[in-house]
């Protein structure tokens, strides 16, 4: 009897293990096929912050992007439409769309380089409390245009964008000398509420002819010779030298190449509209428009006009 109660406790802890075995393979089969549904994963090399390559998976990064460049307390919309423009400039320098820009990796995060970034560890210094909420935000935002990028006709759009426009975006070739057909001046009623709308920036006249390398008599002398199709100063002279309104805007460190100035005893005093040179998307502007019920297609639509998403395959 005794042998005969061993002998079945052998026989069922086989069929327990025999059963355990087929549900784990059951279960396996099943993550399979939820992994099959999403769709594929697309990975990227980029230089990160200790100048190493590494691979990053494109939407892990582009949340990194987006973070960066937008407010996460902006508007969802607006947030997607970033997101497209993030995601767009790094595909621009991938295969095969484009030639990455550090050897093998696409990009860089040096924001004066390529391309702003932060990190999960540097976002929850920045977000404290709110990471959560506003990591759950930018994910959504990303996520809900997965793969989706801009093009002009058949070529990879350029989706260059700055804070504020205040009032009218500007035409490229204004600003770096090359034209392209979407990337024209258009006007902006959005961007009202940006805290850079409108600015001060106060010099002494000796500060401004030192920086400006003219004499204080000449600085007298100052006007517009010419304005952009954006409403900005193409061109100024003073005392007959010719300058670029952005020359000038990069010489006084002021936040638009849209000023005006007013010499009030030893000071001058300029005045700018907008924040950034003013190409392509309005960031505040994209908010703006969020807030008044446009999506981030209307939204790309009114600052890279004629542009179409496309769904990246590779
Ligand atoms: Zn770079
Ligand atoms: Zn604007």
């Amino acid at each position: 009897m005794r042998f005969r109660f061993r002998l079945d406790i052998k026989r069922a802890i086989l069929v327990l293990m025999t059963i355990t075995v087929l549900i784990l393979i059951a279960v396996k089969i099943g993550e399979q096929d939820q992994q099959e549904e999403l769709p594929p994963e697309t990975y990227i090399t980029i230089v990160n912050k200790d100048g190493e390559n590494e691979k990053i998976e494109l939407e892990r990064f582009v949340m990194g992007v987006v973070a960066a460049e937008m407010p996460a307390s902006f508007e969802d919309e607006a947030l997607k439409a970033q997101a497209i423009a993030a995601r767009t400039y790094i595909l621009s320098h991938c295969e095969p769309y484009g030639q990455p820009r550090h050897g093998e990796a696409a990009v860089c995060c040096d924001s004066t380089h390529c391309q702003a970034y932060v990190d999960e560890l540097e976002l929850r210094v920045r977000w404290g409390e709110n990471y959560d909420k506003y990591y759950a935000k930018i994910a959504d935002a990303v996520l809900a245009t997965r793969g989706e990028i801009l093009f002009w006709q058949d070529t990879i759009a350029e989706t260059p964008f700055c804070s504020t426009c205040g009032g009218r975006t500007e035409n490229a070739e204004a600003c770096w000398g090359q034209a392209l057909p979407y990337l024209v001046a258009v006007d902006c009623d959005y961007c009202g509420h940006s805290p850079k709308f409108s600015s001060y920036q106060r010099f002494t006249l000796a500060e401004a002819a030192s920086l400006l390398a003219t004499d204080i008599d000449k600085l007298y002398s100052m006007q517009v010779e010419a304005y952009t199709p954006g409403d900005r100063i193409n061109t100024l002279s003073i005392d007959g030298t010719l300058y670029k309104g952005t020359e000038l805007r990069t010489k006084l460190s002021l936040n638009s190449a849209a000023f005006n100035w007013l010499i009030i005893g030893d000071n001058i005093v300029f005045t700018t509209i907008g924040y950034g040179h003013g190409v392509g998307m309005c960031q505040y502007g994209a908010d703006g428009m969020a807030k008044r019920g446009y999506d981030y297609r209307e939204i790309l639509q009114q600052y890279y006009p004629g542009t179409i998403i496309h769904k990246d395959e590779t």
